[in-house]
């Protein structure tokens, strides 16, 4: 078994509902346990500043699935909420993002591990740090001391 991270983010139709449903959907992955999961939280768009606010939240997962093919199962649940990409960065009702595979470092042409951006992102940092406080992102360093370079980025926890 692998220990991953799984982002989640929705700004779109009913986010809270949505970011729910998607973290039942993962616990019933196959050969995937669901082992934490964050509080959601509520972060201002980075880019495209002018659309709705997004709920975000991080998902801990021990699972058996090949990477690929885990993105592909997250992919299928994005679809399920009929996620459309009209353009990059465009609103969205829900986007899984796989953060961490363990410790590996992956670059085919679908997936990219450590995600490109995360180590830059108070929205999944500050997650991944309520789940544990002492990991890093491989390549990058300490998700704390990341954190601390985020300070500009407005986000809240809600519960
Ligand atoms: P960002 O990647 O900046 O968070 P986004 O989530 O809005 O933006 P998407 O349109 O959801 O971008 O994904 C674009 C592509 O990213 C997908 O086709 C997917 O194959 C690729 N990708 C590469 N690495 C990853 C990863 N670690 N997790 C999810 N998708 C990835
Ligand atoms: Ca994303
Ligand atoms: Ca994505």
């Amino acid at each position: 078994m692998t220990l991953a991270y799984v982002g989640l983010g929705a700004n779109l139709g009913d986010p809270r509902r949505q970011l729910r449903a998607a973290l039942d959907e993962i616990k019933g992955l196959p050969k995937t346990r669901m082992t934490a999961s964050s509080s959601l939280y509520r972060s201002a768009p980075l880019d495209h500043v002018d659309q709705p606010e997004f709920l975000n939240a991080v998902a801990q997962i021990d699972t058996d699935l090949a990477p690929e093919a885990l993105l592909d199962r997250l992919r299928e649940i994005e679809n399920r909420h009929r996620r459309v990409r009209p353009f990059p960065g465009a609103p969205r009702t829900l986007d899984l993002d796989l953060l961490l595979y363990g410790d590996a470092t992956i670059a085919s042409a679908r997936l990219t591990v450590p995600h490109p951006r995360m180590h830059e992102r108070a929205f999944v940092l500050q997650p991944l740090l309520e789940l544990d406080s002492t990991i890093s992102v491989p390549g990058k360093g300490l998700a704390n001391t990341l954190l601390s370079a985020c300070s500009s980025q407005k986000i809240e926890r809600i519960d």
